[in-house]
Protein backbone atom coordinates (compact mmCIF):
# COMPACT_ATOMS: atom_id res chain seq x y z
CA UNK A 1 0.00 0.00 0.00
CA UNK A 2 1.20 3.22 -1.43
CA UNK A 3 0.52 6.58 0.60
CA UNK A 4 2.02 9.71 -0.62
CA UNK A 5 0.49 13.54 1.33
CA UNK A 6 0.99 16.86 0.10
CA UNK A 7 3.75 15.77 -2.04
CA UNK A 8 6.52 18.91 -3.36
CA UNK A 9 9.03 18.92 -5.40
CA UNK A 10 11.61 22.09 -6.29
CA UNK A 11 14.72 21.86 -8.50
CA UNK A 12 16.69 25.15 -8.65
CA UNK A 13 13.66 27.52 -7.13
CA UNK A 14 11.52 25.47 -10.25
CA UNK A 15 8.29 24.36 -8.94
CA UNK A 16 8.03 20.77 -10.28
CA UNK A 17 5.14 19.31 -8.40
CA UNK A 18 3.30 20.75 -5.77
CA UNK A 19 0.50 19.26 -2.95
CA UNK A 20 0.22 16.15 -4.67
CA UNK A 21 -1.78 13.16 -2.58
CA UNK A 22 -2.58 9.68 -3.75
CA UNK A 23 -3.38 6.48 -2.07
CA UNK A 24 -2.94 3.25 -3.98
CA UNK A 25 -4.81 0.55 -1.81
CA UNK A 26 -3.00 -3.04 -2.27
CA UNK A 27 -4.12 -5.30 -5.48
CA UNK A 28 -5.37 -1.86 -6.84
CA UNK A 29 -3.76 0.02 -10.58
CA UNK A 30 -3.45 3.25 -10.83
CA UNK A 31 -3.15 5.41 -14.05
CA UNK A 32 -1.02 8.50 -13.67
CA UNK A 33 -1.68 10.88 -17.07
CA UNK A 34 -0.80 14.07 -18.04
CA UNK A 35 0.81 16.00 -20.73
CA UNK A 36 4.33 15.99 -21.40
CA UNK A 37 6.29 17.60 -18.88
CA UNK A 38 3.22 17.27 -16.26
CA UNK A 39 5.56 15.73 -13.27
CA UNK A 40 4.42 12.44 -14.20
CA UNK A 41 7.68 10.56 -14.27
CA UNK A 42 9.27 13.01 -11.09
CA UNK A 43 6.42 12.31 -9.35
CA UNK A 44 6.73 8.32 -10.08
CA UNK A 45 10.59 9.24 -9.05
CA UNK A 46 9.45 10.33 -5.54
CA UNK A 47 7.11 7.63 -5.06
CA UNK A 48 9.36 5.23 -5.41
CA UNK A 49 12.05 6.81 -2.89
CA UNK A 50 14.38 7.84 -6.05
CA UNK A 51 13.97 11.07 -5.14
CA UNK A 52 13.57 13.16 -2.22
CA UNK A 53 10.63 15.69 -1.98
CA UNK A 54 10.78 19.21 -0.84
CA UNK A 55 7.75 18.76 1.04
CA UNK A 56 5.44 16.20 2.14
CA UNK A 57 5.45 12.44 2.72
CA UNK A 58 5.38 9.24 1.36
CA UNK A 59 5.11 5.66 2.81
CA UNK A 60 4.78 2.05 1.73
CA UNK A 61 3.20 -0.53 3.67
CA UNK A 62 3.79 1.85 6.51
CA UNK A 63 7.38 2.95 5.96
CA UNK A 64 8.51 6.25 5.73
CA UNK A 65 10.58 5.78 2.15
CA UNK A 66 13.00 8.89 2.93
CA UNK A 67 14.46 6.47 6.13
CA UNK A 68 14.26 2.75 3.98
CA UNK A 69 18.09 1.82 2.63
CA UNK A 70 18.43 1.14 -0.59
CA UNK A 71 18.12 -2.53 0.10
CA UNK A 72 15.19 -2.49 1.95
CA UNK A 73 13.14 0.22 -0.70
CA UNK A 74 14.37 -3.14 -3.18
CA UNK A 75 12.28 -5.36 -1.41
CA UNK A 76 9.18 -3.02 -1.50
CA UNK A 77 9.35 -2.41 -4.79
CA UNK A 78 10.39 -1.82 -7.82
CA UNK A 79 10.38 0.60 -10.84
CA UNK A 80 10.60 0.63 -14.59
CA UNK A 81 11.56 3.53 -15.40
CA UNK A 82 11.50 5.31 -18.91
CA UNK A 83 14.66 4.81 -20.39
CA UNK A 84 17.06 1.95 -19.13
CA UNK A 85 20.92 2.02 -20.56
CA UNK A 86 23.36 -0.59 -20.16
CA UNK A 87 26.33 0.68 -21.87
CA UNK A 88 28.31 -2.87 -22.07
CA UNK A 89 27.46 -6.11 -23.73
CA UNK A 90 24.95 -8.63 -21.89
CA UNK A 91 22.45 -11.18 -22.73
CA UNK A 92 18.63 -10.90 -22.45
CA UNK A 93 18.60 -13.53 -19.54
CA UNK A 94 21.57 -11.50 -17.26
CA UNK A 95 19.41 -8.59 -17.76
CA UNK A 96 16.79 -10.23 -16.16
CA UNK A 97 18.95 -11.82 -13.58
CA UNK A 98 19.99 -7.72 -12.51
CA UNK A 99 16.74 -7.73 -11.00
CA UNK A 100 18.05 -10.49 -8.59
CA UNK A 101 21.08 -8.39 -7.21
CA UNK A 102 19.45 -7.09 -4.25
CA UNK A 103 18.34 -10.74 -3.20
CA UNK A 104 21.66 -12.71 -3.42
CA UNK A 105 20.67 -13.97 -0.12
CA UNK A 106 17.40 -14.72 -0.73
CA UNK A 107 15.76 -18.34 0.11
CA UNK A 108 13.57 -17.97 -2.94
CA UNK A 109 15.53 -20.20 -5.95
CA UNK A 110 16.80 -16.82 -8.66
CA UNK A 111 17.01 -18.58 -11.76
CA UNK A 112 13.60 -20.14 -11.44
CA UNK A 113 12.22 -16.46 -10.34
CA UNK A 114 14.00 -15.44 -13.66
CA UNK A 115 13.01 -18.52 -15.75
CA UNK A 116 9.12 -17.67 -14.66
CA UNK A 117 9.27 -14.02 -15.13
CA UNK A 118 10.65 -14.44 -18.55
CA UNK A 119 8.09 -17.04 -19.34
CA UNK A 120 5.14 -14.12 -18.22
CA UNK A 121 6.97 -11.38 -20.51
CA UNK A 122 7.26 -13.31 -23.60
CA UNK A 123 10.88 -12.88 -23.48
CA UNK A 124 12.14 -16.41 -22.93
CA UNK A 125 12.80 -17.02 -26.70
CA UNK A 126 15.27 -14.57 -26.83
CA UNK A 127 17.20 -15.98 -23.45
CA UNK A 128 20.50 -15.62 -25.18
CA UNK A 129 20.37 -13.18 -26.93
CA UNK A 130 22.37 -9.58 -26.72
CA UNK A 131 20.30 -7.14 -25.25
CA UNK A 132 21.42 -4.85 -28.20
CA UNK A 133 20.06 -7.08 -30.65
CA UNK A 134 16.31 -7.00 -29.55
CA UNK A 135 13.87 -4.80 -30.53
CA UNK A 136 12.80 -1.49 -28.45
CA UNK A 137 9.34 -3.04 -27.59
CA UNK A 138 11.67 -6.84 -26.77
CA UNK A 139 13.69 -4.72 -24.21
CA UNK A 140 10.79 -3.48 -22.98
CA UNK A 141 9.30 -6.39 -21.76
CA UNK A 142 12.65 -7.40 -20.96
CA UNK A 143 13.14 -4.68 -18.39
CA UNK A 144 9.58 -5.65 -17.61
CA UNK A 145 10.73 -9.15 -16.88
CA UNK A 146 13.77 -7.54 -14.54
CA UNK A 147 10.96 -5.08 -12.36
CA UNK A 148 8.96 -8.60 -11.36
CA UNK A 149 12.26 -10.70 -10.94
CA UNK A 150 12.83 -8.36 -8.43
CA UNK A 151 9.79 -8.09 -6.09
CA UNK A 152 8.49 -11.92 -7.29
CA UNK A 153 8.79 -13.13 -3.87
CA UNK A 154 7.45 -10.86 -1.98
CA UNK A 155 3.88 -9.84 -1.06
CA UNK A 156 2.16 -6.70 -1.07
CA UNK A 157 4.87 -4.65 -3.09
CA UNK A 158 4.34 -1.74 -5.37
CA UNK A 159 5.46 -1.84 -9.31
CA UNK A 160 6.36 1.58 -10.15
CA UNK A 161 6.19 1.51 -14.34
CA UNK A 162 7.17 4.50 -16.41
CA UNK A 163 5.08 4.44 -19.80
CA UNK A 164 5.54 0.63 -19.94
CA UNK A 165 3.57 -0.13 -22.92
CA UNK A 166 5.27 3.05 -24.76
CA UNK A 167 7.19 0.62 -27.34
CA UNK A 168 4.81 -2.79 -27.00
CA UNK A 169 2.07 -4.04 -29.51
CA UNK A 170 -1.54 -4.77 -28.68
CA UNK A 171 -0.95 -8.20 -27.61
CA UNK A 172 2.17 -7.42 -25.55
CA UNK A 173 0.12 -4.35 -23.91
CA UNK A 174 -2.60 -6.93 -22.88
CA UNK A 175 -0.51 -9.24 -21.26
CA UNK A 176 1.58 -6.46 -19.39
CA UNK A 177 -1.67 -6.01 -17.63
CA UNK A 178 -2.56 -9.31 -17.01
CA UNK A 179 0.37 -9.85 -15.85
CA UNK A 180 0.13 -6.95 -13.07
CA UNK A 181 -4.08 -7.83 -12.46
CA UNK A 182 -2.67 -11.30 -11.80
CA UNK A 183 0.23 -10.19 -9.46
CA UNK A 184 -2.30 -7.74 -7.64
CA UNK A 185 -4.63 -10.48 -6.92
CA UNK A 186 -2.72 -13.44 -6.41
CA UNK A 187 0.55 -11.27 -4.32
CA UNK A 188 -1.47 -8.16 -3.10
CA UNK A 189 0.81 -6.41 -5.35
CA UNK A 190 -0.37 -2.47 -5.94
CA UNK A 191 0.69 -1.00 -9.47
CA UNK A 192 1.53 2.31 -10.25
CA UNK A 193 1.80 3.11 -14.01
CA UNK A 194 2.02 6.25 -16.04
CA UNK A 195 -0.03 5.77 -19.31
CA UNK A 196 -0.47 7.78 -22.17
CA UNK A 197 -3.39 5.17 -23.65
CA UNK A 198 -6.78 6.86 -22.14
CA UNK A 199 -8.80 3.77 -23.40
CA UNK A 200 -5.90 1.39 -21.55
CA UNK A 201 -5.96 3.54 -18.67
CA UNK A 202 -10.01 3.38 -18.43
CA UNK A 203 -10.11 -0.47 -18.95
CA UNK A 204 -7.34 -1.50 -17.69
CA UNK A 205 -6.72 0.42 -14.17
CA UNK A 206 -8.93 0.81 -11.52
CA UNK A 207 -7.89 4.41 -10.28
CA UNK A 208 -6.22 7.45 -12.25
CA UNK A 209 -4.59 10.74 -10.90
CA UNK A 210 -4.73 13.67 -13.70
CA UNK A 211 -1.54 15.77 -13.34
CA UNK A 212 -1.27 19.09 -15.27
CA UNK A 213 1.48 21.81 -14.35
CA UNK A 214 2.90 19.61 -11.57
CA UNK A 215 -0.64 19.80 -9.74
CA UNK A 216 -3.35 17.24 -10.02
CA UNK A 217 -6.16 18.10 -11.80
CA UNK A 218 -8.39 15.98 -11.33
CA UNK A 219 -8.42 11.94 -9.73
CA UNK A 220 -10.73 9.10 -9.56
CA UNK A 221 -12.36 5.71 -10.47
CA UNK A 222 -10.63 5.49 -14.01
CA UNK A 223 -13.87 4.63 -15.94
CA UNK A 224 -16.03 7.97 -14.59
CA UNK A 225 -12.91 10.36 -14.60
CA UNK A 226 -11.24 9.34 -18.02
CA UNK A 227 -14.15 11.38 -19.60
CA UNK A 228 -14.17 14.06 -22.74
CA UNK A 229 -14.96 16.79 -19.98
CA UNK A 230 -12.17 15.92 -17.93
CA UNK A 231 -9.53 14.43 -21.03
CA UNK A 232 -9.92 17.63 -23.12
CA UNK A 233 -9.23 20.46 -20.70
CA UNK A 234 -6.19 18.02 -19.62
CA UNK A 235 -4.74 17.85 -22.96
CA UNK A 236 -6.18 20.67 -24.71
CA UNK A 237 -7.75 18.92 -27.24
CA UNK A 238 -11.43 19.68 -28.36
CA UNK A 239 -14.12 17.20 -28.38
CA UNK A 240 -13.88 16.02 -32.07
CA UNK A 241 -10.64 15.50 -31.03
CA UNK A 242 -11.67 13.26 -27.89
CA UNK A 243 -13.69 11.43 -30.17
CA UNK A 244 -10.68 9.93 -32.30
CA UNK A 245 -8.88 8.43 -29.46
P1 LIG B 1 6.50 14.09 -17.57
O1 LIG B 1 7.01 12.75 -17.16
O2 LIG B 1 5.12 14.38 -17.08
O3 LIG B 1 6.58 14.30 -19.05
P2 LIG B 1 8.72 15.09 -15.98
O4 LIG B 1 8.34 14.67 -14.61
O5 LIG B 1 9.80 14.28 -16.65
O6 LIG B 1 7.43 15.20 -16.92
O7 LIG B 1 9.21 16.60 -15.93
C1 LIG B 1 8.35 17.63 -15.46
C2 LIG B 1 9.00 18.97 -15.72
O8 LIG B 1 10.07 19.16 -14.84
C3 LIG B 1 9.57 19.12 -17.12
O9 LIG B 1 9.32 20.43 -17.56
C4 LIG B 1 11.04 18.83 -16.93
O10 LIG B 1 11.80 19.50 -17.93
C5 LIG B 1 11.27 19.43 -15.55
N1 LIG B 1 12.36 18.78 -14.80
C6 LIG B 1 12.37 17.51 -14.34
N2 LIG B 1 13.51 17.25 -13.66
C7 LIG B 1 14.23 18.39 -13.71
C8 LIG B 1 15.52 18.78 -13.22
N3 LIG B 1 16.29 17.95 -12.52
N4 LIG B 1 15.93 20.05 -13.46
C9 LIG B 1 15.16 20.93 -14.15
N5 LIG B 1 13.93 20.63 -14.64
C10 LIG B 1 13.48 19.38 -14.43
MG1 LIG C 1 7.83 11.14 -18.22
Amino acid sequence: MLRAENVSFSVHGKEILNGISLDVEASEIVSILGPNGAGKSTLLKCLAGFQPTSQGSISINGADVKKLSGAELAGLRAVLTQQVSIGFPISAREVVALGRAAKRNAIGDSDKIIDHAMALTGTTEFADRSLSTLSGGEQQRLHLARVIAQIWDQESAVLFLDEPTSALDLKHQFQLFDVCRNLCEQRNFSVVAILHDLKLAKEMTDKALLLKSGQTFASGKSREILTSESVCPLYEITSAQFELI
